[in-house]
């Protein structure tokens, strides 16, 4: 009850949504079909990934645009160094900031397989940025900490560093407990990390696609949650549906209570889920 009375008090929660560059004809209406659904909750903005060493930056371009264009939401691009020069860098930030956009996602992006080193980290990639205009810059953050990092310490002064050159905001890896996101702002806090630090939230629906990508990415899945979805068939889309709502309506009900105003949705380029669970926070189309 107390929850529930605090949420319905809500008014001030921020939303944004993360959406991939599609791949086939299909895939490309299931993305405009949920950017036309999210739009009208008026999110903070509309973020696009770019698949480091994939090529598909004119395709996260494209779409960002087209975004835009088409809702009048901020559009915000992903941009990785690892799989380009300090000079196209420069060139791609110029290009951007010359169309208008203003918030970059900045990160370092993956490795390819059998390299373990790189010229550049994401705090490299803020830098350059901030040399070439006023953005303002996102990150990436990891309350289980990143697979790569020699421990938790060393991963939240990386944090800190990206902080430094000029980052405002770290969207984090998406995570189950509440606990793990509220342990690690805290952390943050403690170590003097000013940034914003927002919960990045995964509505499930596909529970064995989950623990593989789970699996690579060192996040946690708890074992209630494995509960949650055995036994289920396959297709039965809608209970799975009904399920991963619920899932995430929990977590950001308690994270909403902790005081977190802004939520960023991993929508997989799908609108249920997300709009549900910003229309119980109280965002209204
Ligand atoms: P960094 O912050 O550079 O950190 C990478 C690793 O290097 C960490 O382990 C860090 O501790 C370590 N490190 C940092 N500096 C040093 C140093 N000087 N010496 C040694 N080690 C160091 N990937 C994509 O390809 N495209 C996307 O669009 C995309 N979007 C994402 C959005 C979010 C919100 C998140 C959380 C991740 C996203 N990713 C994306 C995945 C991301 O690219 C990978 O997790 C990548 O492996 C690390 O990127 P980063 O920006 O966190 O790197």
């Amino acid at each position: 009850d107390a929850l529930n009375q605090s949420l319905s008090e809500l008014r001030d929660i921020d939303v944004s949504f993360e959406f991939f560059p599609p791949k086939s004809q299909q895939m490309e209406e299931t993305l405009w079909k949920s950017v036309e659904r999210l739009a009208p909750l008026k999110p903070a903005y509309m973020s696009v990934t770019y698949g480091a060493n994939s090529g598909e930056r004119d395709r996260t371009h494209d779409v960002v645009k087209r975004i835009h264009q088409q809702t009048g939401v901020a559009a915000v691009p992903h941009l990785t160094c690892v799989d380009a020069s300090k000079e196209e860098l420069r060139q791609i930030a110029q290009d951007y900031w010359d169309t208008g956009i203003r918030r970059i996602v900045a990160l370092r992006g993956d490795l390819p397989k059998g390299v373990d080193k790189t010229e550049m980290y994401a705090s490299d990639l803020v830098a350059l940025l901030k040399d070439v205009a006023d953005f303002d810059i996102s990150v990436a953050a990891y309350p289980e900490k990143h697979p790569e990092a020699r421990n938790a310490q060393f991963d939240l002064l990386n944090l800190k560093r990206k902080a430094e050159a000029g980052a405002s905001e770290a969207i984090t890896q998406f995570f189950f407990d509440p606990s793990v996101f509220l342990r690690f702002r805290d952390r943050a806090a403690a170590a003097g990390i000013d940034l914003d630090i927002v919960p990045g939230i995964l509505p499930v629906t596909n529970y064995q696609t989950l623990v593989k990508f789970a699996g690579f990415t060192n996040v946690h899945v708890p074992g209630w949650l494995h509960k949650q979805f055995e036994g289920l068939h396959e297709d039965d889309h809608t209970t799975r549906n009904l399920l991963g709502a619920n899932i995430a309506m929990e977590q950001v009900k308690v994270l909403a209570q902790e005081g977190i105003k802004h939520f960023h949705f991993y929508t997989l380029n799908r609108s249920e889920l997300s709009y549900a669970i910003c229309h119980m926070l109280g965002a209204r189309g």
